[in-house]
C-alpha cells in the first residue's frame, strides 16, 4: 500500500484523539464553515479565535452578513489582513441570499462559484459541513502529501496540485470526509510543521511516511524562492485638531483597498494641509505579503480645521467603532491616543 492508503485511518484516529476544540468545530454549519475557513486563510487559529467570537455575535446568520454595512464589517475585520477575505464573503452571502434564496449550496461545483471561494474553501464547505468526499488542499496538506510521498514537485505548480489532490481524492474517507480534511490541516499545523521541522515522533504516519524513512523531510516540500519584497519609504501625517485625528480613505483597489488611513505617501512628501507645527512621530515598520513600508510619523498641527474632500476627522470614540484603520499604523497607536 502506498503512504496516502495506509493513512486515513491512523489519521482519524489521532484525530478522534487529539482534535483541537474550536467554535466553529462545534456546530459545522455551512455558513460557520465559510467564515471560519476564510479568516483561517494565511492567519494563525489562536489569532482566529476572538475574530470569530465577535464577528458570530455581529453577525450570526448569512442574512445579517449580506446585510451588513462595508465599514462595520472592516471594522470586524481590523487587524486580521488580506481584507478582500472580508468583502468576499459579505459577497457570497449576498449571493447566497439574493439569488440562491437564503439556501447555501450544497454541490462542491456550486459551492465553488460563490464569490472568492476557492477549491481549498469549496472542498472545506463541502466535507465539514455537507460530508461530501472532497479533498481541501491548501499549502499544509501540500506540504504533508510532499514528505508522506517524498514527491520532490513544485507545489507552486498547478499540475503538482492537481496530482496531490487527485491522489487524496482517490484515498478519502467517503465516511467521514470533513474529519480527514481537518484532521490533515491539524497535522500540517501541528506536527508536521513547515521550514523542516517537523515533529516525526508525535506523528500518526511516522510508521510509513516516505520523507521519515528517507530522512527528507527537511527539503520537503518543493516551492520556487520568494521573490524579495520592494521596500517603500513612506511619511505618515498625524494632523491633530481638537481632539480628533485626520483620516482619508484608501483607493477602490489594490492593497487595503477602501479601508481607512493617516494620510501618508512615498517619502520625501509634502505636508497635504497647511501646518502651523510640525514635530517627529517616531518610526515603524509593516511588512506585506509584497511590500515593505518603511514608514517615518510626523505629528502636524494644521492652522485650521479644513480637510481636503473626503477626508474626515475622528476622535477616540470614532477610531474605536467606526473606522477600520490597517495593522500597518498599530505601531503608530500610543501616539495617537497621547494626541487625542
Ligand atoms: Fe511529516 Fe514527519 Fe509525519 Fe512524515 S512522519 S508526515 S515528515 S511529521
Amino acid at each position: 500500500m502506498t503512504p496516502l492508503e495506509q493513512l486515513p485511518i491512523p489519521l482519524l484516529q489521532w484525530y478522534h484523539e487529539t482534535a483541537r476544540s474550536l467554535p466553529w468545530r462545534a456546530a459545522p454549519t455551512p455558513y460557520h464553515v465559510l467564515v471560519s475557513e476564510l479568516m483561517l486563510q494565511q492567519t494563525r487559529v489562536a489569532a482566529v479565535l476572538e475574530y470569530y467570537r465577535l464577528f458570530m455575535e455581529a453577525l450570526p446568520t448569512v442574512e445579517a452578513l449580506a446585510a451588513v454595512e462595508d465599514d462595520r464589517l472592516m471594522k470586524l475585520w481590523q487587524g486580521l489582513g488580506y481584507y478582500n477575505r472580508a468583502r468576499n464573503l459579505k459577497n457570497a452571502a449576498r449571493r447566497i441570499v439574493d439569488e440562491l434564496g437564503g439556501e447555501f449550496p450544497r454541490r462542491y461545483e456550486d459551492i465553488l462559484l460563490l464569490p472568492g471561494v476557492g477549491e481549498y474553501t469549496a472542498g472545506a464547505v463541502a466535507s465539514i459541513a455537507f460530508g461530501l468526499p472532497v479533498p481541501a488542499v491548501d499549502g499544509n496538506v501540500l506540504r504533508v502529501v510532499s514528505r508522506l510521498t517524498a514527491d520532490y514537485g513544485d507545489i507552486s505548480k498547478a499540475s503538482t496540485k492537481r496530482r496531490m489532490r487527485d491522489a487524496l481524492q482517490a484515498v478519502i474517507p467517503v465516511a467521514a470526509p470533513g474529519d480527514f480534511n481537518q484532521a490533515l490541516m491539524d497535522l500540517g499545523a501541528l506536527v508536521c510543521l513547515p521550514n523542516g521541522a517537523p515533529v516525526c515522533q508525535r506523528c500518526p504516519a511516522g510508521e510509513f511516511c516516505a520523507a521519515k524513512r528517507l530522512d527528507c523531510a527537511g527539503d520537503l516540500p518543493i516551492k520556487p524562492q520568494k521573490k524579495a519584497r520592494r521596500i517603500e519609504a513612506r511619511t505618515v501625517y498625524f494632523i491633530f485638531y481638537e481632539g480628533k485625528v485626520a483620516l482619508r480613505r484608501r483607493g477602490e483597489r489594490g492593497l487595503l483597498a477602501r479601508l481607512w488611513e493617516y494620510p501618508n505617501e512615498l517619502s520625501p512628501g509634502a505636508c497635504p494641509v497647511p501646518p502651523a507645527s510640525v514635530e517627529h512621530g517616531g518610526a515603524g515598520k509593516h511588512i506585506f505579503t509584497h511590500v515593505e513600508w518603511h514608514m517615518t510619523g510626523q505629528i502636524i498641527r494644521p492652522a485650521s480645521g479644513t480637510l481636503p474632500d473626503g477626508w474626515v476627522w475622528a476622535d477616540r470614540e470614532a477610531l474605536g467603532q467606526r473606522y477600520a484603520i490597517p495593522n500597518a499604523f498599530r505601531g503608530f497607536t500610543p501616539l495617537v491616543e497621547r494626541n487625542l
